[in-house]
C-alpha cells in the first residue's frame, strides 16, 4: 500500500503547529532519500562520542602515572559511552518505528498510568535541575496502543521540557479527554526557552536541533521528537505544538480514545 507520510501543518498566528498524517505515493522516493540521509547523519553523530573516547583513551595512557588524571579521564569516558548507548538505543527505536511495523502490542492502555510512569522516570533529572514536575488529576482515559511506546514518547517530551528550561521553573503534565473529538490529550507544558516560528517547523526532523551545543550538553540525541512523532502516528494521532520564544512551550499528543468496553450482555448470567 501507499506509504504513510508525515507532514507539518501550520495554523494561523504561527503559534500552533500540528503534525498530521498524510498519505502520498509520490513520497516513496523522498522517503528513500530521507533514509539515506539518516544513515549518513547517524554516522556523523557516532563520530562525536567515538572520537572523544579515543582521545580520552590516549590521554589515559599518557597519564598512567597520575592516578587522579586517570580517574578524571575514565569518568569522562563513561559519560561518552553512555551518550553512545543512548544514541544507539534511539536509532534502533526510530528505525523500528519507521519500518511502519504494526504496533506489536495494541491493547487497551490506561493513559494515567502511562503518564505517571513517564513522569516518574524523569523525576530524578527534574530534581537535579531544580525543576518542579507537576502531574494533573487522573482521568480514567484509555487508548488502544502500546504502553511502552507511549511511555517513551511522553518521557521524551517531559525530558525535553526539563532540559530546555531554567532552574526554578515548572513543568506540568496533564491528561484530558476531548469528548467531542473522541480523543485523549496528553500535554506537557514548560516555562522554558520556547521555540521560534522557523524552528517549530523543523524540530520534528531527525537530528534537527535549535542549539546543538545545549542539546548535546544535556544528553540529547536530536531524535527524541522524531520518535514522538512516529509513535503518535502509529497510534493514529497527532502532535500539536504551542510555543513562544522566552515564554515556554506546550506539546500536546492527541490519540483516539479507546471504544467503551462491551457491556456484559443482559441475561448472560441471569439464566435462572
Ligand atoms: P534533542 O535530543 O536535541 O532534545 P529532540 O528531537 O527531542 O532532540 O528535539 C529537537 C530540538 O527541538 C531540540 O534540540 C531543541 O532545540 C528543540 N526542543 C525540543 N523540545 C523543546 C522544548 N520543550 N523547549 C524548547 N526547545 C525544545
Amino acid at each position: 500500500g501507499a506509504r504513510r507520510a508525515l507532514s507539518v501543518r501550520v495554523a494561523p498566528l504561527g503559534l500552533l503547529h500540528v503534525v498530521v498524517l498524510g498519505s502520498d505515493r509520490t513520497e516513496a522516493r523522498r522517503l528513500e532519500a530521507v533514509r539515506r540521509d539518516f544513515v549518513v547523519n547517524v554516522g556523523h553523530e557516532l563520530k562525536t562520542p567515538v572520537g572523544a573516547m579515543s582521545v580520552l583513551a590516549e590521554a589515559m595512557a599518557d597519564a598512567a602515572d597520575d592516578p587522579e588524571a586517570v580517574r578524571r579521564f575514565s569518568a569522562r569516558m563513561a559519560v561518552e559511552a553512555r551518550r553512545l548507548a543512548v544514541l544507539v538505543h534511539d536509532v534502533v527505536e526510530l528505525s523500528r518505528l519507521q519500518d511502519g511495523e504494526p504496533l506489536a502490542a495494541a491493547v487497551r492502555v490506561d493513559v494515567d498510568t502511562v503518564v505517571a510512569e513517564a513522569v516518574d522516570r524523569c523525576s530524578t533529572t527534574a530534581g537535579s535541575r531544580g525543576i518542579g514536575l507537576e502531574i494533573g488529576p487522573d482521568t480514567g482515559a484509555q487508548v488502544i496502543g502500546d504502553a511502552e511506546l507511549l511511555t517513551t514518547a511522553i518521557r521524551n517530551l517531559v525530558d525535553n521540557a526539563i532540559r530546555y528550561s531554567d532552574t526554578g521553573t515548572r513543568v506540568a503534565v496533564g491528561v484530558r479527554v476531548d469528548e467531542a473529538a473522541d480523543v485523549v490529550e496528553v500535554s506537557v507544558t514548560d516555562q522554558g526557552i520556547g521555540i521560534g516560528p522557523a524552528d517549530r517547523e523543523r524540530i520534528f526532523e531527525r537530528f534537527y536541533r535549535v542549539d546543538p551545543a545545549r542539546s548535546r550538553m544535556t544528553g540529547g540525541t536530536g531524535l527524541g521528537l522524531s520518535i514522538v512523532k512516529h509513535v503518535v502516528a502509529g497510534h493514529g494521532g497527532e502532535v500539536q505544538l504551542w510555543s513562544q520564544e522566552g515564554q515556554g512551550s506546550t506539546f500536546t499528543l492527541r490519540v483516539p480514545q479507546a471504544p467503551p468496553r462491551q457491556p456484559v450482555r443482559a441475561g448472560a448470567d441471569a439464566a435462572d
